[in-house]
C-alpha cells in the first residue's frame, strides 16, 4: 500500500494495486494521475450518483478461493442508463473487476486467448451472435458504446475527457465473457463467472437501509431530487437510470446531471389502473420489497392482440423480482443468471430440464411509471420466445442492445394476497382482456361458424331470426371483454 497527499487538498490518498495509475481523493475529488513516487492532479472526477447497489469501496469478498477487496469503481453509462464496475485488488496481487449492472454480478480478470484476433469487429456483433474462444462457446448478450461517468477510489487507468469504452459482453451457462475494444480493433478478453453477493463479507457491504437512505442521491448531497414538474420526491427513481418518469406524475424526467430536467410532459401513463400500486411493500421469501415500477404492455399482433402488466419489485439485497399480471393470471419472474444451453428450434434445456417452445411474439411497451433499471420508453419493443415445462416458462428476450432470458412460475391469488398482506388479492379474477389465445373472443368465432355450419338448411328456409339472437348471445360476452380490456 502506498500512500501520498492530495495536492489539492491534503488529505491521504491511498494507491493499494500496483497496477492503478489513478487515484480519485475522497475528500475533494481531484483525479491523481500517479508518477513513480508523487501523484500530480489533472482535473476533477464527476460524482458517483448513489444507486442501490450494496457494494461500496473497502467492501472485500472471496473469488475463486482467493480474498479480494474492492479498491475502486467507475460508473458506466449509455443511452438507456448506467452500471457499476468496482475495481478488485486480489491477495495474490493481482486484479479484476466486479460488475454490478441491475441486480446481476460477475467478476472477470484478463486472459490472454490464443484466438483473440479471429474474433468480430465491434460493429458487427450484435445480440445472440455466436462466437467461438479458445474452443468455448458463447453468445453475446449486450453490446454498448458508453462513457464514464462519476468514478471513486483507484482504477488501473485514467479516463481522460470524452473517454468511451466499446464493450460487447457473451454468456456461456454461469460463464462471463467481455470484449473491451476501446482501444483498438482487437479487444482485450477478460473471462469470468456471474458472482452471488453470499461470497462477500456481509458487514462490509452496505445496509438495506443505507441503500434505501441514499439512493439517487449524488455522493454527499442531502438534498434529495425532487421533480421539476410537480415537486414528488424522485431520488429512489433517479438510482435506477439517469432517464426515469415520475412516479407521482408521469413525467418523462433526466437525471444525469445534478438536477433533474423534464423531457416529456405526462401523457397516459399517469391514468395507468393497476392491481398492484407503485409503492407497495410485499415479504417475499423472508424479504422486504418495494413496487418501484409498473408497466403495460402489449403485443401488437392484428391477428391476436394481447396485453398485460408488469410489475419491478426491489430489495436492495436481493436485487430486482418482476410480477406479471395477464388473462392467464399472474407469474413471478426472475433474470436468469445462468443460461441454457443451445436452443434448437423447438427446445431448449436449462438447470437438467428440457422447455418446449411455445410462441414467438413481439412485446411493446404501452406505458410506464416509476422506477426501472434502465430508461424505459413507450414504444420500446422486445422479441419474446417462450418456452414451457410442465407449470413453469422460461423467457428468450431480445432487444436492439441485448438479449437476456428469465424464468417464471406461476403465483395463485392466495400467495399474492400473503406477500401484499392485502386479503382481497385472494379473490382476483384473471385480468380480462381481448383475443389471447384460447381467449372467448377466439372461442365465439368457432362457435359461429359451427352454428352457422348447423343452421345452414334452416337459414335457406327463411329461419332466420331464432340464428340473429344466437350470434347475439355468443358476440356479446367478447364485446364486454373488449370494453373492460381495451378501453383504458
Ligand atoms: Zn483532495
Ligand atoms: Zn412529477
Amino acid at each position: 500500500m502506498q500512500q501520498v497527499l492530495c495536492p489539492q487538498c491534503g488529505a491521504p490518498v491511498s494507491f493499494a494495486s500496483t497496477a492503478s495509475v489513478m487515484a480519485v481523493c475522497g475528500a475533494c475529488r481531484s483525479t491523481l494521475l500517479k508518477d513513480a513516487d508523487s501523484v500530480r492532479r489533472i482535473g476533477e472526477a464527476a460524482e458517483i450518483l448513489e444507486d442501490c447497489s450494496p457494494i461500496q469501496l473497502g467492501a472485500t469478498g472471496v473469488y475463486g478461493k482467493k480474498r479480494f477487496d474492492v479498491i475502486g469503481r467507475i460508473q458506466m453509462r449509455f443511452e438507456d442508463g448506467f452500471w457499476n464496475e468496482w475495481y478488485l485488488w486480489f491477495e495474490d496481487g493481482s486484479d479484476g473487476w466486479l460488475s454490478d449492472a441491475s441486480g446481476q454480478y460477475a467478476v472477470t480478470r484478463r486472459r490472454s486467448a490464443k484466438t483473440r484476433k479471429a474474433l468480430p469487429a465491434f460493429a458487427d456483433i450484435r445480440p445472440g451472435l455466436e462466437i467461438n474462444l479458445d474452443g468455448q462457446r458463447f453468445v453475446a448478450s449486450d453490446v454498448r458504446v458508453c462513457r464514464g461517468g462519476g468514478a471513486q477510489g483507484e482504477l488501473p487507468f485514467a479516463p481522460g475527457e470524452g473517454w468511451q469504452a466499446r464493450v460487447a459482453d457473451f454468456r456461456s451457462v454461469d460463464a462471463f465473457l467481455t470484449l473491451d475494444y476501446s482501444d483498438g480493433d482487437t479487444p482485450e478478453v477478460y473471462m469470468g463467472h456471474g458472482y452471488d453477493l453470499s461470497g462477500m463479507q456481509a458487514g462490509s457491504l452496505r445496509s438495506d437501509e443505507q441503500v434505501m437512505e441514499t439512493a439517487g442521491r449524488f455522493r454527499g448531497q442531502v438534498q434529495a431530487l425532487a421533480c421539476p414538474q410537480c415537486g414528488g420526491p424522485i431520488s429512489f427513481v433517479a438510482a435506477m437510470a439517469t432517464q426515469v418518469v415520475c412516479p407521482s406524475c408521469g413525467s418523462q424526467l433526466d437525471c444525469s446531471g445534478d438536477t433533474a430536467v423534464v423531457i416529456a410532459q405526462a401523457r397516459k401513463a399517469a391514468r395507468l389502473k393497476t392491481t398492484l400500486a407503485l409503492g407497495e411493500k410485499a415479504r417475499i421469501d423472508e424479504a422486504e420489497y418495494l413496487l418501484i415500477g409498473l408497466m403495460k404492455c402489449v403485443d401488437p399482433d392484428p391477428e391476436d392482440p394481447s396485453d398485460w402488466i408488469e410489475y419491478l419489485l426491489f430489495n436492495p439485497r436481493r436485487g430486482f423480482l418482476w410480477l406479471v399480471e395477464s388473462n392467464e393470471g399472474w407469474e413471478r419472474v426472475r433474470v436468469c443468471d445462468t443460461w441454457p444451453g443451445r436452443a434448437n428450434a423447438a427446445s431448449v434445456r436449462w438447470q437438467g430440464r428440457v422447455y418446449r417452445k411455445l410462441y414467438d411474439y413481439t412485446s411493446r411497451v404501452d406505458a410506464a411509471l416509476g422506477a426501472f433499471n434502465w430508461r424505459v420508453k413507450a414504444g420500446d419493443s422486445t422479441q419474446i420466445t417462450d418456452y414451457q415445462a410442465g407449470d413453469d416458462k422460461l423467457t428468450r428476450e431480445l432487444a436492439e442492445a441485448e438479449l437476456g432470458w428469465s424464468a417464471s412460475a406461476p403465483v395463485q391469488p392466495a400467495q399474492l394476497a400473503a406477500w401484499f398482506g392485502r386479503p382481497e388479492l385472494a379473490r382476483l379474477t384473471p385480468r380480462r382482456e381481448a383475443g389471447r389465445p384460447g381467449s372467448y373472443r377466439n372461442w365465439a368465432k368457432v362457435a359461429i361458424i359451427f352454428m352457422t355450419f348447423m343452421n345452414f338448411e334452416r337459414l335457406l328456409s327463411g329461419g332466420f331470426l331464432p340464428f340473429l339472437i344466437g350470434l347475439a348471445l355468443l358476440w356479446f360476452p367478447a364485446a364486454i371483454a373488449d370494453k373492460l380490456g381495451g378501453g383504458q
